[in-house]
């Protein structure tokens, strides 16, 4: 754990007790502080009550208004579509609301660090897509590396449950824009962008809010070294403001697709080769191409980012390489779940926006194609130019009929279940196809997650492996 500096003996108050507002009661409580902890539902209450945490209504009497903090979950809206009630009054009073992420930064430097030979780092990775992917590689890359490492955020553990930084240790953190959004401190040695496209929307009032929140990261007296990936103008823009000029290699640019050779340092991939760039000229070169663990244009981008992530804390090119070929992918993203018949079958439930179902419909052939769900704001227009592959659509979800009909007249069973859906495809199947579960939506109508929606997939498949055998 990490214990929080700068509040022993001030109240703090928490709302939202999941994992996140758990640990963070913990880690206040562990750095001398008052935590007062707060949830709207009655099972998070008891969650904190049974821990021995002092549990009461930010709402009721004035505490609130004489805390040092208010501590909020990434779950709870600060600010669109409409601040919680609690948030609304901690801002009414005038009173700092921040998150676990804000405190992190704050807390994980210590005076132990003056005896350490090599100055603890922490690089955060953001982006639309590709987070988890990134974070997860690079993270893998420093083990093969042999470097101590951590990874945190929004994928492994809460950062306030960390241990408490030993020498040379790396942590790597997957921050998402709520987090980014609301943090009071965010200083990562590297920071890491890797593209941009529409998501929760709602909870930024549009893209301009969604990369505003972003982009804090790489805020004035920010990142020593930003890696940018620039596919968007986002990126290109954020690239441009954040370099003194071309040259400036505190800015490391990456691109899937697109030559790189300017004459800052650059990490681009063309036809399945990565190629690191510097003064315009390449300085080292990886085949992809027969990297399992990464297929499709968009584990190459976050192939890019992850190089240049780890070659900016010094390691080698040869050792990364290694690295990437050892790597075994995350379930759920591109996850190879079965060959039945000649027909794969590939989970890539974490697809929950267009953009990501895009790139996943663009890293495959042959497809039967499994979508539908929560639609998210935007509509499904951005998916029609990459329908190219799919041979035919089988659609889940409760609005099944209305999904399909944004799919832009291609083929499309309504299949409203998994079950439904996964029999459907494997019926129609031939050798040579994918069964892809790429959703472009969002879970909640039928499942409480991602994870329980691609396992349904796995588990569907598993049955007809079954089937195959008897
Ligand atoms: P995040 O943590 O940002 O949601 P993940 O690595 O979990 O990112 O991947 C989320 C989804 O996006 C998965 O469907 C995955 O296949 C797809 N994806 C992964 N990397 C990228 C990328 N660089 N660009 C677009 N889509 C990606």
């Amino acid at each position: 754990m990490i214990p929080v500096q700068g509040y022993a003996d001030k109240t703090v108050f928490v709302l939202g007790m999941g994992r996140t507002g758990l640990t963070a009661a913990r880690a206040l409580e562990a750095g001398g502080a008052r935590p007062i902890c707060w949830d709207d539902g009655e099972a998070g209450r008891s969650r904190a009550a049974d821990e021995g945490f002092q549990v009461q209504d930010p709402l009721k009497g004035d505490a609130l208004g004489s805390a040092s903090a208010l501590i909020i979950s990434p779950g709870i809206p600060h600010l669109y579509p409409q601040p919680h009630p609690v948030i609304a009054a901690a801002m009414a009073a005038g009173v700092p609301v921040d998150n676990d992420i804000g405190l992190f930064f704050r807390s994980y430097a210590t005076r132990a660090w003056e005896n350490y030979d090599q100055t603890p780092k922490v690089i955060a990775v953001t982006g639309s897509n590709g987070k988890s992917t990134t974070s997860a590689l690079i993270h893998h890359v420093l083990e093969q590396a042999n470097r101590p490492a951590q990874l945190a955020g929004n994928i492994g553990r809460g950062v306030l449950d960390l241990d408490p930084a030993a020498d040379g240790d790396v942590v790597v953190l997957e921050l998402s824009s709520y987090q980014t959004d609301l943090a009071r401190a965010l200083t990562p040695d590297i920071a890491v962008f890797t593209n941009l496209s529409p998501d929760h929307l709602d909870r930024h009032a549009g893209m301009g809010g969604y990369f505003a929140a972003k982009r804090r990261l790489f805020a004035e007296g920010g990142p020593d070294r930003a890696v940018v990936g620039v596919d968007e103008n986002e990126g290109r823009y954020l690239a441009m403001q954040l370099s003194e000029g071309p040259a400036d290699d505190r800015v490391i640019r990456i691109s899937s697709g697109q030559k790189l050779d300017g004459p800052g340092w650059s990490v681009f991939v063309k036809k399945g080769f990565l190629s690191e760039t510097r003064k315009g000229r390449q300085v080292a070169s990886i085949d992809l191409r027969g990297v399992s663990g990464l297929p499709g244009a968009h584990n190459h981008q976050n192939a890019c980012a992850a190089y240049a992530a780890t070659r900016s804390i010094g390691i080698a090119p040869r050792v990364i390489e290694a690295a990437f070929h050892s790597f075994g992918g995350l379930p759920h993203r591109s996850q190879l779940i079965a060959e039945v018949g000649g027909v794969t079958y590939v989970n890539d439930s974490k697809a929950t926006n267009v953009d990501s179902a895009a790139k996943a419909l663009e890293a495959f052939q042959n497809i039967r194609w499994i979508c539908g769900g929560l639609q998210k704001e935007g509509g499904l227009d951005g998916l029609h130019a990459h329908l190219g592959s799919v041979r035919k659509a089988y659609v889940i979800g409760r609005e099944a009929e209305a999904f399909a009909l944004g799919l832009g007249g291609i083929d499309a069973a309504i299949c409203t279940t998994m079950a439904e859906a996964v029999s459907r495809a494997a019926d129609d199947a031939e050798a040579g196809d994918t069964v892809l579960l790429a959703p472009a939506a969002a879970s909640f109508d039928q499942y409480d997650s991602f994870e329980a929606r691609g396992n349904d997939f796995a588990d569907q498949v598993e049955k007809l492996t079954h089937q195959d055998d008897s």
